[in-house]
């Protein structure tokens, strides 16, 4: 996502590098690119317009022309206006004061509604929280199922109807549900509801009727980012239906231009919440203006990086691993370790996507396979412990052995085993301070 947006803006800036001012022509052509950009990212344009106003009149005023780089100053102020549109401070869920929180889910159906339900009782969880999934999506015949699959893959109790009690009676279901969390003591109840394919009176209706049964501290609206401006009408026709108080953008992983998610804050007023970004339930996480601002100006995203880091790492384990790499006594299994550590973080793509100025080997990035992780991994389990421990033993024999045994070439062994000599070396160097030979150091 904002992978053109992303791109268009670099160039637009390229123009203005160097310039030590701006004349009112550069100004100009500047706002007429981002004008450009945005469209083409389809961000509705109402939205754009007020952007590139604010982006004009800033870039004539003093903080540009005094700036001693006026072009740094253009970005800085794009990417103050970008968090701006994208709602300014990230909102956090409001949870009620006494008794359980409801949370109530509304939206079209393949928004991605009953996957976020559970994707958001997974990070409740995480917080500390006790959640409790509803299936009031009596609607879609496979609805109830689906929920209940979910929630027992992220380990949350789901309340759906009893067969014969309560069928066809969302209303019923979510009133009955709150009734159950307070006595089973659930702290968090998340009402997934029907959608429909389009906006229609009916379901509005009924989503209305949830909402006042059960008086939710938090409606969200969940919409799929990849349907492009309908996702703003979709806002609109919701909010005058039902209404909500935040918005969850759903599908962020897609390749699509963005602008739904550039444009809803703005023009529904209701900031996002949310953000889900793939299949996986962990792929989700509360939305950051600033970050995602960050990200569409290809100034990385550390900020989350460091977080996840954080969620997946075993500090002790990483201490000690930094101890050998500084003592040279790293072997194949830390690097294992290592590795496996590193993939619960995600995707390479996606774990390199965070950081700055990767933009530029997007498509490296996408065309990174995954499974070269896998074949790696395969060798090294196909080493015995001994070997593992101590590399310096693999000699031929055992490298045709251990080629066999991970259905690899013994090219294939070879270089793994010297790439990771070269490697323990390099890194031996850079934890006795040494620093990355020929790697310019990156922008603090
Ligand atoms: P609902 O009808 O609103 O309940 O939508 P579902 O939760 O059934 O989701 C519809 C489809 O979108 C399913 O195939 C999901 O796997 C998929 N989906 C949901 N969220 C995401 C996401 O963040 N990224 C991607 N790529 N797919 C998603």
């Amino acid at each position: 996502m904002f992978a053109t947006l992303s791109d268009r803006l670099a160039d637009t800036f390229k123009n203005l590098r160097g310039k030590g001012r701006l004349s009112e022509a550069d100004i100009d052509a500047t706002a007429r690119e981002i004008r450009i950009a945005l469209l083409e990212a389809d961000v509705a344009l109402p939205v754009v317009k007020e952007f590139v106003g604010a982006v004009k009149e800033r870039a004539r005023g003093e903080e540009v022309s005094q700036a001693l780089n006026p072009a740094q100053q253009v970005v800085k102020i794009v990417n103050e206006e970008l968090v701006a549109i994208l709602g300014g401070e990230t909102r956090r869920l409001r949870y009620a004061k006494s008794g359980p929180t409801v949370i109530m889910l509304a939206g079209l159906q393949g928004a991605g509604k009953t996957t976020l339900a559970a994707k958001l009782a997974l990070w409740l969880k995480e917080q500390g929280r006790s959640p409790m999934l509803v299936a009031a999506d009596l609607q879609r015949p496979n609805a109830v199922n689906q929920l209940q699959v979910n929630g027992e893959r992220v380990g949350v109790t789901v309340f759906a109807p009893e067969p014969g009690n309560g069928v066809g009676d969302p209303v019923r279901v979510a009133r009955d549900a709150v009734e159950e969390a307070k006595r089973t003591l659930h702290d968090t109840v998340i009402v997934d509801t029907a959608g429909r394919l389009g906006v229609d009176a009916e379901l509005m209706q009924q989503a209305a009727d949830i909402r006042d049964a059960v008086q939710p501290d938090e409606v969200l609206f969940v919409v799929d980012a990849m349907i492009g401006q309908d996702a703003v009408v979709t806002a609109q026709a919701f909010l005058d239906g039902v209404g909500y108080d935040g918005v969850v953008l759903t599908k962020l992983d897609g390749d699509a231009r963005g602008g739904a998610a550039l444009s809803i804050a703005s023009i529904t007023g209701k900031p996002v919440m949310f953000a889900s970004n793939g299949e996986k339930m962990t792929d989700f996480d509360l939305f950051h203006p600033d970050r995602m601002a960050s990200r569409i100006l290809d100034m990385g995203d550390v900020m989350t990086l460091i977080e996840q880091a954080e969620k997946a790492f075993d500090a002790e384990q990483a201490a000690k691993a930094a101890g050998k790499l500084q003592s040279g006594d790293f072997t194949l299994d830390d690097f294992l370790e290592q590795m496996q550590q590193v993939r619960k973080l995600g995707s390479m793509s996606k774990i390199m996507g965070m950081l700055p100025g990767m933009g530029q080997f997007r498509d490296q990035l996408e065309n990174f396979d995954e499974r070269e992780i896998d074949r790696i991994q395969a060798i090294i389990q196909s080493m015995t412990p001994a070997e593992r421990a101590n590399p310096k033993i693999i000699d031929g024999s055992r490298r045709a052995r251990i080629a066999r045994g991970s259905g690899r070439q013994v090219s294939d062994v070879n270089q793994l085993v010297d790439r990771f000599f070269e490697a323990r070396k390099m890194m031996q160097q850079m934890a006795n301070g040494g620093g990355i030979p020929g790697m310019p150091g990156m922008p603090g």
